[in-house]
C-alpha cells in the first residue's frame, strides 16, 4: 500500500523537498463492519496547506507520520459490511494513498448521475461543486440581476460559481483569473468581464467593472481589499478562501475594511462541510445546469501518487484550470 505521508511541518511559505515522504505500508485486513477500498482518485486543494501548520482551525492538522488527509473516490474490493459490496463506488476522506481499511459506515455510497462521469464526484458533484453551490445561495444569497464578482474564477470552485452565476437570471459576471488561457476558457463560458490580476493595469480594469453586488472570495488579499471598495450597498462578501495568504510570510494589509461598515454589507465565512444537508439539492441543481448545457466542470488530471507533492505545489502557481485531481487508476 503506497502512502504519502507528513514527514515535517513547514515553516511559513510554500511545502519544500522535506514536507512528505512517500512509504509502502500494510493494507489493514477487514474486521466485521468494515471494507476495504482500491483508490481510484484523490483530491489536490489548496487548504491542505493549512492542515499542515499546528494552529487552531475547523479540522485537526495532520499528525507527523499521518497518511495526508484528502479527499477521495474508490471502489469496493472487499466488504465485510452488508451495506457494501464489491465494485461499490464510495467516497470519503481515505487519504494520499492506494488502499483503505475502514467501517463502512463512516463512508459514502456514490451513484454517478446519468451523463456524469465518475471523476464529477471529486469536483462537480464533491466538496468544491458544494461550496459554490453553498456559497453562492445560502451565504451570498445571489439575486436576479445581482454583479457577482469571482476571484479564483478558472479553478475548481470558481468554474463551478461562475457557471452558476451565469446561469442565474439578469446577472453580470465578473471573472478573475491568473493567465490569458485562463480569462478565454472563462469568457467561453460566459463571463461578462473577465479580469487578469497579473495585468500591470489590473486596479483600473477593476474599477471599471463598477460596484459589486457579490463578491465571492477565493484568494483574500489585495483583490479582495479593491473588492472592498467597489460595494454596492447591502453587499455579500462570501468569504470562501485565501489562497494568496496560504504560503505568505506577511500578512497584507486591508486597507477598505472600512467600506464594510459604510455600505452596510456582510462578509460571511463558512465551511462547506457543514451544510452537508444541502448537498442532494446541490447536486441535482448542478445536474440540471449539465442537462441544460449550462455546466460543463473541467478537472486538471496528474497520474500517480508520486505526483500529489508536486500537483499540490502547482496548485499555488495557478498551473491548474478546474479541479485538480490525482488519478491512482492503473497504478
Ligand atoms: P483552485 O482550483 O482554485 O486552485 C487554486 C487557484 O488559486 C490556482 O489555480 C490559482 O489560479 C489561484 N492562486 C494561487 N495563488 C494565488 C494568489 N497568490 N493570488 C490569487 N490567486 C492565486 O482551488 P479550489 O477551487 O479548490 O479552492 C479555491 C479557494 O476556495 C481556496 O481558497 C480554498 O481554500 C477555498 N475552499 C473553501 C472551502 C470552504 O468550505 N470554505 C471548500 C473548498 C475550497 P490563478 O492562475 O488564477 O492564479
Amino acid at each position: 500500500n503506497k502512502q504519502v505521508v507528513l514527514n515535517e511541518r513547514p515553516a511559513r511559505g510554500p511545502i519544500n523537498d522535506n514536507t512528505f515522504k512517500t512509504q509502502i505500508g500494510q493494507v489493514k485486513e477487514p474486521e466485521d463492519g468494515e471494507v476495504v477500498v482500491k483508490v481510484d482518485y484523490v483530491s489536490i486543494d489548496p487548504t491542505m496547506r493549512g492542515w499542515l501548520n499546528d494552529t487552531r482551525s475547523y479540522l485537526p492538522p495532520v499528525q507527523i507520520g499521518a497518511v495526508m488527509r484528502a479527499t477521495s473516490l474508490g471502489k469496493v474490493i472487499l466488504s465485510k459490511d452488508p451495506n457494501f459490496k464489491q465494485g461499490d463506488l464510495v467516497f470519503d476522506t481515505f487519504g494520499w494513498q492506494e488502499y483503505w481499511t475502514g467501517p463502512g459506515k463512516a463512508i459514502q455510497k456514490r451513484v454517478t448521475p446519468e451523463g456524469g462521469r465518475e471523476i464529477d464526484h471529486m469536483g462537480l458533484y464533491g466538496l468544491t461543486g458544494m461550496t459554490a453551490y453553498v456559497g453562492l445561495f445560502e451565504i451570498g444569497k445571489i439575486k436576479n440581476g445581482d454583479h457577482v464578482v469571482i476571484s479564483g474564477a478558472a479553478g475548481a470552485v470558481g468554474q463551478v460559481a461562475t457557471q452558476i452565476a451565469i446561469a442565474h437570471p439578469k446577472c453580470t459576471v465578473t471573472a478573475i483569473a491568473g493567465s490569458k488561457e485562463k480569462l478565454d476558457y472563462l469568457k467561453k463560458l460566459g463571463a461578462h468581464n473577465v479580469l487578469n490580476y497579473k495585468d500591470s493595469d489590473f486596479t483600473k480594469q477593476f474599477k471599471n467593472v463598477g460596484l459589486i453586488d457579490v463578491y465571492f472570495d477565493n484568494v483574500g488579499g489585495e483583490i479582495l481589499d479593491q473588492a472592498l471598495s467597489q460595494l454596492n450597498p447591502y453587499a455579500r462578501i462570501i468569504a470562501c478562501g485565501a489562497i494568496s495568504a496560504y504560503n505568505a510570510e506577511k500578512p497584507a494589509p486591508l486597507y477598505n475594511y472600512f467600506n464594510l461598515v459604510s455600505m452596510k454589507s456582510t462578509m460571511r465565512g463558512f465551511i462547506v462541510l457543514d451544510h452537508a444537508n444541502m448537498f442532494k439539492e446541490g447536486s441535482e441543481y448542478l445536474a440540471n445546469l449539465v442537462k441544460e448545457g449550462k455546466m460543463k466542470a473541467d478537472y486538471h488530471v496528474t497520474y500517480g501518487l508520486d505526483t500529489c507533492v508536486s500537483s499540490l505545489k502547482d496548485l499555488f502557481e495557478g498551473k491548474n484550470t478546474g479541479k485538480m485531481v490525482v488519478s491512482l487508476k492503473g497504478d
